[in-house]
């Protein structure tokens, strides 16, 4: 009999669980090469790439993920993290796992976050603000005899009474906000 070579990567047997496998007998995993999660495979296989890394390879293959997993599926940043994520077909997705027999059975899950990152509590903290700046220019306003001078306030009032309203601009900047002097 021929010897062979120790192998590079950890192999474990696992009982088989999934409907095409049968039950009480062992399965041969392997570590995957390039991630190490452990992947089914034959008794002869000495190297072993999962198919999450297989897919990955791919799509990096067509673009990288930007080009291709991101905007083709339409799914938010990070959804592969998210303990419960499900698709606009109602797939669900456990940290990025399909579940299929979950499938249509929650409701799905909408994409929020694609403007400005700030939370709830940050917004009113700034409307706040918005709103003794507001007051201010407007008193401001009143002592000016100049129209220039009232068209610059004027701007300024607009854009404070916006945040206000809770319309806040796209690329809207919390910082720069309060470093902002009129
Ligand atoms: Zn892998």
């Amino acid at each position: 009999m021929e010897r062979k070579k120790p192998l590079d990567y950890y192999v474990e047997y696992f009982p088989g669980e999934k409907w095409n496998e049968t039950k009480g007998t062992m399965y041969r995993h392997m570590e995957c090469k390039r991630c190490g999660q452990m992947s089914k495979c034959s008794e002869d296989t000495t190297a072993v790439t999962c198919s999450d890394c297989v897919q990955e390879i791919m799509n990096n293959a067509h673009g990288g993920p930007e080009a291709y997993g991101k905007q083709s599926t339409g799914r938010p940043r990070g959804w592969k993290w998210m303990q419960v994520f499900v698709d606009k077909d109602g797939t669900v997705f456990h940290r990025g796992i399909e579940q299929p027999e979950l499938k249509g059975t929650l409701p799905i899950s909408t994409i929020k976050d694609k403007g400005n990152r700030l939370s709830k509590k940050e917004k009113e903290k700034i409307k706040q603000e918005a709103g003794s700046r507001l007051f201010k220019l407007k008193k401001q306003y009143t002592g000016l005899r100049w129209k220039k001078d009232k068209k610059v306030i004027e701007k300024y009032i607009k854009y404070e009474s916006r945040i206000i309203s809770g319309k806040f601009p796209r690329k809207f900047n919390s910082n720069e906000y309060y470093e902002k002097k009129y």
